[in-house]
Formats: structure tokens, C-alpha cells, sequence
């Protein structure tokens, strides 16, 4: 999943303020050298022409695919370990090494390189040619994210020739059924080779996004946090019986009890460091009505009646609080009996420092309903009678090492766009590294044109020049990043 939705609600606030500040085309600043356009592009090529969809597809492939090239730039194989659960989940892990006797953790990179499903009679072009058409690299993955596999496969190959050593090792991590599938690679990884996996912080370029409106930039978002997914399972039994004897104990109506509390009930309202510094950052550029209720919004104590005309929208209520929606529902056995189970599927998208099981537990407490199973379905759809323990981390507030570089950067590139830490309200990958203690961040420096995002769709499309100034950004933040 890459989402940079944020970014672009960013862009539309300061459209509508009619604020110049940032309205940079995207040409300016440094330019990716011919060099590395070509290798970038034949990479990027090589990726997408390699399906990796989890029904037919193979990750070890595009794995292998991008061994064999920094293989020939140069990288040890010891340095290059394809390590996975099955033959078709061969994650890789690169790493490229610092200094000598550098006491500095790591930085760890993680990126997907399975793809969502993509058919062949739904496209215009086939999904696993790479096809350029009109300024567009098309295929399956040419925005989540084969882009940014090619992009920081690139920036190794160019920061090896260029005889760069960082002050601290590299590690890419290439992984496996991000996108679906049982074989996630970084949850595999983490617990099966964590040796390959410390970092002192992670980056993941399938979060977070620079925001593009008509060819010109308008602001870059970067996760900072994000929410955990988890569905829940609720079931109602009961005897059931003939249809001419109602009984008070139907099954339909007892789930119908509980999803009504469950409508009437929200979460509670909680900022964390990173919600808060996004909406800091957001009250500066909105227009005054909005900056006034954001404002509500931070004050200690809060003003409860900006706050309940704030999260009247959808997107502002998911930055606040656990969400939890009823999003499946089935029930009864024939048109003639009493039901004698209903159930349904509730869907929570959880706020960092709170628990699976924690939610379930406040879900039973909510429904006061004994008999309703409220069981959790993993991913792979287990179902199991308590939910994980784990939880994402209450965000720390964004750390410097990361954004100092970045902010440097990216005003080298776009000078004058807003660089704002958001918290995503999907999921990525990078819930994982945040659930082993690392703090990650979803950095990404590929501009996509508010109402082209195109990924999971069909004819999913990259704008050229974005993919090379993708490739410039990350070579350039990467050597920022490690520079003595
Ligand atoms: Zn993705």
C-alpha cells in the first residue's frame, strides 16, 4: 500500500488558500545524471517485467533479479542474503557497509516487492510489460512501489561506484506479501533473522509521498506512525427454531444490539507527539475557519466543541481516534426459521500505544453481551479467541537525525515545500519494525498528481520525470543521511 493521501489534503488547503509559497514545478534543483537515468530505468524495467503477485508470481525472482545487479556493481555475496520461508518468498537483504569500527546502528530500508493482482483483460496494456506512453512509466508496481526498489537499488549501485562509505551500514531490505499473502517478509525476517534486521531507525519508501498538483509539487508528507489494522469476528447463537414463534433471543437481533452500540460509541479522542506536530503543521497553512478549529483541536484542555466539529469529517475522526466499523455481515439459514447464528466483521484501525487485545477487551465491554463471541481474525484468517498483545509504540516526537537531513534535502529539491510528519491511518509495513522498537518513518520523495494515484488500480502509471527525481531525492537523502 503507498498512500500519500495526506499530502494531497495538504495540497488542497493550499490551493484553496491560493498560497504560492510552494508551488515549485518539479523540474528545478538537482537532476539525476544520464548514467544513472539509464540504470534506474533499466532496473525499474526489469522489476515490473517480473510478475510478483502472490496467486502466480514469484518475490524471489525480482529478489534474485536485483541480487545479480549489485552483485555485478560490486557488492559481496556475503553482503547479499536471499533468506525467506518458501522457494517463492526469498526476501533480500543487502547491506552496505560503513566505516570501519563506525559504533553507529544501522539504517534500515525496507521495501515490498510482491505487487497487488493485476489481470491482464482489465488493463489497456498488459500489467507486466513496462510500457512508456505520453510521459508515463506503465505496469503493475510502477507506483507500490517497484519504483522504490529500483530507486534505492539504484543510489547503492551509484554511492558504490562513486566510492561513498557511510558513516554507518546501509540495509535493504527487498520483502515478500506486503500486499497479501502468508509470507509477509519484514514480520519474517524480524523474527527469523533479526541479526540482518537491527537498525538504529527504519525508512520505508511505501509510506508518506510528495504531493503533485498539475506538475507542481505541494507538500511532502512523512510517516511518522501509523495505526494498527485488526478485525474482529462477532457471533450471536442461539437455538433458532421455527419462524411462526419469535423468541426474544434471536440471534440477528442480538448482533444488531451490539453493532448499534458500536455506532453510538466512538473511541475516545487521543493526540499523540506526531498527530499533534501534523496538525501544528497543518493550522499554519489552512484557511482561518479550519486553523480555528485546529486550534480547539491542541488546547490543553481541549475545546470539546471544536473538537466535535472537527471529526464531523472522516478523515480529520480517523487522525483522533480508534475506529472500529462493522464492514461484513451474514446471518440466518432460511426464510422460514428463526436465525440461529448471525455474524459479523468488525473492522478496527488502532490508535499507536493501544493493543489488539486491549480493543477487544473495551469492544466486550461495550457490547455487555456475555453471549457474543468477539473473537480476532488474523491476517491469513485465523481465528482465535483473544487478539495480540502486541501494539505499535506511543510515537516518540519525529527524530531529528531523520528530519534535519530530510528538511535539507528536500529544500534542495523543492525549495520552499512543506515537509510534514503525518501519521498514516492505513497500514504498512512499517507496523512491524514499530512493534520491534524501531522508530520508522515512510519517506518518499516520488511526486504523484493529486487524482492520479493509480495504485492497486488498473493502469497503474508513474510520471516519468518523478521516477528520476525519485531517484535523485533518495541518492541525495541517503548520502545526507550518512556523511561523516
Ligand atoms: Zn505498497
Amino acid at each position: 500500500m503507498r498512500l500519500a493521501v495526506l499530502s494531497g489534503m495538504l495540497g488542497t488547503l493550499l490551493a484553496a488558500q491560493g498560497a504560492a509559497m510552494a508551488q515549485m514545478p518539479q523540474a528545478q534543483g538537482p537532476q539525476l545524471p544520464e548514467q544513472d537515468k539509464v540504470l534506474a530505468r533499466q532496473l525499474f524495467k526489469e522489476f515490473i517485467e517480473i510478475n510478483s503477485q502472490d496467486s502466480n508470481g514469484s518475490v524471489t525472482a525480482v529478489a534474485e533479479a536485483a541480487r545479480k545487479e549489485l552483485l555485478k556493481a560490486g557488492f559481496a555475496p556475503e553482503d547479499l542474503v536471499l533468506a525467506g520461508p518458501t522457494p517463492l518468498k526469498q526476501n533480500l537483504v543487502v547491506r552496505y557497509r560503513g566505516a570501519a569500527g563506525s559504533k553507529l546502528k544501522p539504517i534500515l530500508i525496507i521495501g515490498h516487492i510482491d505487487v497487488v493482482e493485476a489481470r491482464r483483460e482489465d488493463w489497456t496494456t498488459d500489467p507486466y510489460q513496462f510500457v512508456e506512453k505520453d510521459g508515463y512509466f506503465y505496469g503493475r508496481g510502477t507506483q507500490d512501489m517497484k519504483d522504490s526498489d529500483a530507486i534505492v537499488v539504484e543510489a547503492f549501485i551509484r554511492m558504490k561506484r562513486e566510492g561513498w562509505v557511510p558513516k554507518r551500514d546501509i540495509v535493504l531490505a527487498l520483502t515478500a506479501d506486503e500486499e497479501g499473502g502468508k509470507s509477509n517478509g519484514v514480520s519474517w525476517l524480524l523474527e527469523h533473522r533479526p541479526e540482518l534486521m537491527k537498525a538504529e531507525f527504519v525508512l520505508n519508501p511505501d509510506a508518506g509521498g510528495v504531493g503533485m498538483r498539475n506538475g507542481k509539487v505541494t507538500s511532502m508528507g512523512v510517516e511518522a506512525t501509523e495505526k494498527t489494522y485488526a478485525d474482529f469476528k462477532l457471533t450471536a447463537t442461539n437455538a433458532g427454531g421455527h419462524s411462526s414463534l419469535p423468541r426474544p433471543d434471536n440471534a440477528i437481533y442480538e448482533l444488531m444490539h451490539a453493532l448499534d452500540a458500536l455506532e453510538s460509541h466512538p473511541f475516545p479522542i487521543e493526540l499523540n507527539p506526531v498527530t499533534r506536530a501534523q496538525l501544528e503543521e497543518d493550522a499554519k497553512i489552512a484557511e482561518p475557519a479550519r486553523a480555528k478549529l485546529i486550534h480547539g483541536v491542541l488546547a490543553q484542555p481541549m475545546d470539546e466543541k471544536a473538537v466535535a466539529e472537527f471529526v464531523t469529517k472522516p478523515t480529520d475522526n480517523a487522525l483522533l481516534r480508534t475506529t472500529c466499523v462493522a464492514t461484513m455481515l451474514s446471518g440466518g439459514h432460511a426464510p422460514n426459521a428463526l436465525p440461529a447464528m448471525a455474524t459479523a466483521n468488525v473492522n478496527c484501525r488502532i490508535l499507536p500505544g493501544h493493543s489488539q487485545e486491549q480493543v477487544r477487551q473495551e469492544l466486550m465491554k461495550l457490547f455487555n453481551d456475555p453471549k457474543l463471541k468477539v473473537e480476532y481474525v488474523a491476517d491469513d484468517g485465523t481465528v482465535s479467541e483473544t487478539a495480540p498483545n502486541r501494539e505499535s509504540l506511543a510515537p516518540p516526537p519525529p527524530l531529528p537525525a531523520v528530519f534535519v537531513p530530510l528538511r535539507a534535502v528536500a529544500g534542495k529539491m523543492w525549495p520552499g515545500m512543506p515537509v510534514q510528519p503525518t501519521m498514516e491511518v492505513g497500514a504498512s509495513d512499517s507496523i512491524y519494525t514499530m512493534q520491534a522498537g524501531l522508530p520508522s518513518y515512510g519517506v518518499n520523495g516520488v511526486a504523484i498528481d493529486e487524482g492520479d494515484e493509480r495504485m492497486h488500480g488498473r493502469d497503474e502509471r508513474l510520471k516519468v520525470e518523478s521516477f528520476y527525481r525519485g531517484s535523485e531525492f533518495y541518492y541525495l537523502f541517503l548520502m545526507e543521511l550518512t556523511k561523516p
